[in-house]
């Protein structure tokens, strides 16, 4: 019913209702207690607009609390949202019912101008694997309500847990109409896997619409950025859904950055870092991530494991950046000595440790590499004379990926299954040590989901597929269309099942399951089912 009614006023907005609250403020504060001197409470203060225009989410659940996250901004394309340099108090609430009858938890948090009136309120000592309702309040004016879930104790089992996976969301070039369906498959989880914005100046992919201003260098460019992509109602309407565990690529900050090495030539790494520091602030402040995520300067924390129960561990990656630059100028190449340098790293060493002890120390069934780029060794050309690989993803550090799949072997890790996006595409991809060997083992399957959006409507049957399925036996499926991957995990079956939006150029495209592809617990080899 809840889910029915946030699609409802989604798609209501979506067809040009544009809510506009022009409500002078009048009333008194005496229900929000002050947090100190420099939160301003609003008894002088006004709203122009409704200050929660970017709706509200939730994220990073644990077994008793999960974090809810809004942003005031009145004008969200203004700089500081059109908020004054000035914090403000903003109450919650988390209850057991839609209409807030029994309210479990609340209290007072101060959105404070450094952070761009962003809120990130880690509720805890709530009951384990079940559905909350939340909300907040600012001055008079009162937040959309979400809903959002614990997760089940450490030790027990859960019986099963559906989760949606999508990235790769370019406004220009697509509506985020696939997001319709996932709503309506109410998933416990959402997993974006990067490229939740782009950078780029307005006009530069346009098809459908239009970025607002150039592209973003600025603390305020970068927030704006979000705030437009965070006001689209259907994005909107699933965050409000359920609680979302979120990584980035490197749209987030610019395209095919290597840490601190930008693509281009010549561009100054100090000015380049600062620009980092700038775009990984606004990813912190528009998304539900916790405070080890607070960003420091230039760095920011995304790598963590978020365990369901036993049944699944959640491990999320960070693939940009601690990266070691792109071997051969970041072209497609064959597999050659630059490209298996042992040097070369996606993970750096502290996140590679922490990940390898992570997987050792796991006791769930699944163990669920949540990441950006493609670990399968995919010959691109589709032409076993002259391979190409895409130095970009894992096989530009085929050393470590190769590293990677030895450990999950001899360590005989629970069920390993990597989960990708950034490509635009569609992929199934047995994962053995050296993928160009079929005789070997496979170690791991690996489930890559397309652009929920970007490159606009695809093909199923995209140029040279035969020859590029007959060069790569480890591909078992892949099409170019849009959509997401919605996967059904239990304790012996994991199924994937491939989702396809039909058209995104124009409102009204019908999502619906292309294609479905399972792994038994105990076999790592994929099956269509
Ligand atoms: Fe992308
Ligand atoms: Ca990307």
């Amino acid at each position: 019913m809840f889910t029915e009614n946030i699609l409802r006023s989604a798609l209501r907005k979506e067809g040009g209702i544009n809510r506009r609250w022009f409500m002078a403020y009048v009333g008194c504060l005496s229900s929000i207690p002050l947090l100190g001197r420099q939160t301003r409470v609003l008894a002088e203060g006004r709203f122009r607009s409704y200050p929660f225009t970017l709706g509200v989410a939730s994220g990073d659940p644990t077994s008793t609390g999960v974090v809810l996250w809004t942003r005031l901004a009145p004008q969200p394309l203004e700089p500081g949202g059109g908020m004054p340099p000035e914090s403000y108090a903003v109450s919650w609430e988390v209850a057991n019912d839609e209409h807030f009858k029994h309210v479990v938890a609340s209290g007072t948090v101060a959105a404070t101008p450094q952070l761009g009136h962003s809120v990130h309120v880690e509720v805890d000592g709530l009951q384990p694997d079940r559905w909350y309702f939340y909300r907040f309040h600012c001055g008079q004016e009162v937040s959309p309500v979400g809903r959002t879930r614990t997760f089940p104790m450490a030790d027990a089992m859960p019986p099963r847990v559906r989760i949606a996976v999508t990235s790769c969301q370019n406004f220009e070039q697509g509506l985020f109409t696939g997001y319709e369906q996932m709503v309506a498959d109410q998933p416990d989880i959402v997993f974006h896997l990067g490229d939740y914005i782009y950078e780029y100046e307005a006009g530069k992919n346009g098809k459908v619409r239009t970025h607002h201003g150039k592209e973003i260098e600025s603390l305020d460019d970068y927030r704006a950025r979000h705030a437009q992509y965070r006001s689209d109602p259907l994005l909107q309407a699933m965050h409000a859904a359920c609680p979302w565990i979120v990584t980035w690529d490197d749209h987030e900050f610019d395209n095919n950055y290597a840490g601190a090495i930008s693509e281009q030539e010549g561009i100054d790494p100090v000015a380049f870092l600062a620009r980092r520091a700038n775009a990984y602030q606004a990813y912190y402040e528009a998304m539900p991530l916790r405070a080890t995520s607070l960003p420091r300067g230039a760095e920011l924390r995304l790598y963590r494991s978020v365990p369901y129960g036993k049944l699944a561990n959640f491990h999320v990656l960070d693939t940009r950046q601690y990266r070691s630059d792109q071997p051969n100028g970041d072209k497609r190449s064959p597999l050659n000595d630059a490209a298996l340098d042992s040097r070369q790293s996606l993970l750096g060493t502290d996140q590679r440790n922490w990940l390898c002890h992570q997987l050792i120390t796991s006791s769930a069934t699944w163990n669920v590499l949540a990441q950006q780029v493609m670990m399968g060794m995919v010959d691109r050309a589709g032409n076993p004379e002259a391979p190409e690989y895409s130095m970009d993803q894992w096989p530009g550090y085929a050393a470590e990926r190769m590293q990677l799949m030895r450990f999950l072997q001899s360590r005989r890790i629970s069920n390993p299954v990597v989960l990708t996006g950034d490509i635009h595409s569609n992929w199934v991809n047995e994962l053995r040590v050296d993928d160009r060997q079929p005789d070997l083992p496979v170690v791991a399957t690996e489930f890559v989901a397309t652009s929920l959006s970007s490159g606009g409507n695809g093909t199923e049957r995209p140029r040279g597929l035969d020859a590029l399925l007959a060069a790569n036996p480890c591909v078992r499926y892949h099409n170019a269309e849009r959509g997401y991957i919605r996967c059904d995990i239990t304790p012996t079956r994991w199924q994937a099942d491939y989702m396809t939006t039909d058209d995104v150029l124009r409102p009204g495209g019908k999502t619906f399951l292309r294609r479905s592809f399972v792994v038994e617990s105990g076999n790592p080899q994929v099956q269509t089912s």
